[in-house]
């Protein structure tokens, strides 16, 4: 095992974790998934050598028969992510497909029909947590996907003050391991060992309950590289007593 700076950074927090008795949790959700690619089995070989299970987020007007069987072994929960994933912002808006142009019954109607058409292709394996695209939905919204079908909701960052209206099974993610802004590949070893650190130490230090730390993946803009990193960072929590990986079922059920 390499013993760089980051990689000393993150066994010194964890050390910390331990002195105070304490375990942090960290969860796994996976976006955008589609069709069986090779792609996709770079995945589902990480999955299996860590025996670590993701959440994934499926877009229904994309997902088909031949996705669910190739994931049938796999057995992992699936998440509704939007409808078509398309966006019906302005051009200079930031994307959404669930975002302020939109009527508000249009959206309702959607998400119905996502929870409908995710579940005639996957069956009992769609659980009731729905995972906007871009990670971004109008506000108003969340406070009535309880009517909608939905008991769980994930998204990214820091959870609105949306939350206390919401009744939901809320997990965000923190850890994004593609660098949308710039290159839009694995943000890097250093990177996402850094990142999962600084998101160790802010939970640590949290008066109250520490939330579980989320890790996102979007597998189609990931090479097999990238996973053999994400499998080695991943294999050095798992030995760490401070560290449990939690099933997306413990959180979303
Ligand atoms: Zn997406």
């Amino acid at each position: 095992m390499r013993s760089d700076s980051e990689t000393k950074n993150l066994i010194a927090e964890l050390t910390k974790w331990s002195q105070e008795n304490r375990v942090a949790r960290i969860w796994w959700r996976d976006d955008d998934v589609s069709r069986p690619t090779s792609k996709l089995d770079s995945m589902l070989k990480t999955i299996d050598i860590l025996d670590f299970k993701p959440l994934l987020a499926a877009i229904p007007k994309h997902s088909s028969q031949e996705l669910a069987k190739a994931l049938e072994t796999a057995g992992l929960p699936i998440a509704v992510h939007g409808l078509s994933h398309s966006n019906y912002e302005p051009e200079d808006a930031r994307k959404s497909e669930f975002g302020p142009s939109r009527d508000l019954h249009d959206i309702k109607i959607d998400i119905i029909r996502a929870k409908e058409q995710l579940s005639n292709i996957f069956g009992n394996s769609v659980i009731d947590c729905f995972v906007p695209p871009w990670n971004r939905i109008r506000e108003d919204i969340i406070p009535i996907l309880s009517q909608l079908g939905f008991s769980g909701f994930s998204a990214f960052g820091s959870r609105s003050s949306k939350i206390h209206e919401s009744n939901l099974n809320w997990f965000n993610t923190h850890v994004d391991v593609i660098d949308w802004r710039n290159t839009r590949h694995f943000i890097g070893r250093e990177t996402l060992i850094s990142q999962i650190t600084d998101n160790l130490r802010r939970q640590r230090k949290r008066s109250g309950t520490s939330e579980p730390i989320g890790i996102l993946t979007h597998h189609l803009d990931m090479i097999e590289n990238d996973w053999e990193e994400f499998r080695n960072i991943f294999t050095i929590l798992k030995k760490n007593n401070a560290v449990r990986f939690v099933d997306p079922l413990e959180l979303f059920h």
